[in-house]
């Protein structure tokens, strides 16, 4: 659910001036300009204190391990099933590659979500605050009622984890079914599809499955209560959890292992690791 409490300064429905908006484009094009166009090695982001990492209350995170995947994309069918995400929006993927010095092994493959950077460069360029990084536990959000679709986020993230909702529909959820009026539970709001209503035109991205956390913010493994992505990998490639949390099973895995995150000379810090 997204928590008013902490949306930046900016109201939903406060008009932004032609002039603010200007202003704020001028500042922030430079930086989307440069990375859309495949230079962001050269961009340089403000990056995070150590501190303020650990003075939030949860760090949600995820260390995958790409000697358990074996590419079955079972992750991208789950986010699917429970995010009820329309055809050309996955909020997870899985890119394969094959390595010379693994020539005899299986092909490395990767399922990339969002990595809720703690430096994202996403929330810095919107224009009008609709996505933001959650105070309490990191996770990078979208408020549909306030975003515009210009689509800069998808052009400032270097790792291609935002998506645009253009309407399509799959058949069977156009289809006027049962399926069709199931509701996504994102963000706790359950809005159902339909004549352009939003997100239909806003950018959509992975959310850490939130809308699955209880009133203080806790995710249930037990329970069920867990990313779907992680929930469902059958080669147990996913783990979930609280990075600022020492005993959770993400920072015994990252003590134990050498975990690396994309891009790290671009200073996102993404909360995503991957052990290879
Ligand atoms: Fe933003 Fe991309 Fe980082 Fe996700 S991965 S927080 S969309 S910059
Ligand atoms: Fe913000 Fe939406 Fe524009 Fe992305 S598309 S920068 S979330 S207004």
């Amino acid at each position: 659910m997204i928590d008013a409490s902490e949306k930046p300064a900016v109201t939903y429905g406060e008009p932004v001036t032609r002039r603010e908006l200007v202003d704020h484009l001028l500042k922030v094009g430079a930086a989307a300009l440069g990375t859309a166009m495949g230079v962001g090695a050269s961009v340089a982001f403000p990056v995070a204190s150590a501190a303020a990492a650990t003075t939030r209350r949860f760090r949600y995170g995820m260390v995958i391990d790409t000697r358990r995947c074996v590419g079955c994309r079972a992750c991208v069918v789950a986010c699917k099933a429970e995010n009820k995400t329309p055809p050309g929006v996955s909020y997870t993927v899985v890119v394969e590659q094959a390595f010379g010095d693994r020539a005899n092994d299986k092909p490395l493959f990767m399922t990339k979500p969002c990595f809720h950077c703690e430096n994202p460069p996403c929330v810095n360029v919107c224009p009008v605050s609709a996505t933001f990084k959650r105070e309490r536990d990191g996770i990078v959000v979208v408020d549909y009622d306030r975003c515009i679709g210009c689509r800069y986020c998808i052009a400032a993230c270097p790792y291609g984890a935002r998506w645009f909702d253009f309407g399509d529909d799959y058949p069977v959820t156009s289809s006027g079914s049962l399926l069709a009026a199931a509701p996504s539970p994102e963000y706790g709001q359950f809005r159902t599809r339909g004549r352009g209503a939003s997100p239909i035109g806003n950018v959509r991205k992975c959310t850490f499955c939130l809308h699955l956390q209880d009133a203080e913010g806790r995710y249930d493994k037990a329970a069920g209560r867990w990313p779907a992505c992680a929930k469902t990998c059958p080669g147990h490639a996913i783990h979930f959890g609280d990075l600022n949390d020492p005993d959770s099973e993400v920072s015994r895995l990252l003590r134990e292992r050498q975990g690396v995150r994309l891009k790290e000379e671009l200073g996102t810090q993404p909360n995503v690791y991957y052990l290879l």
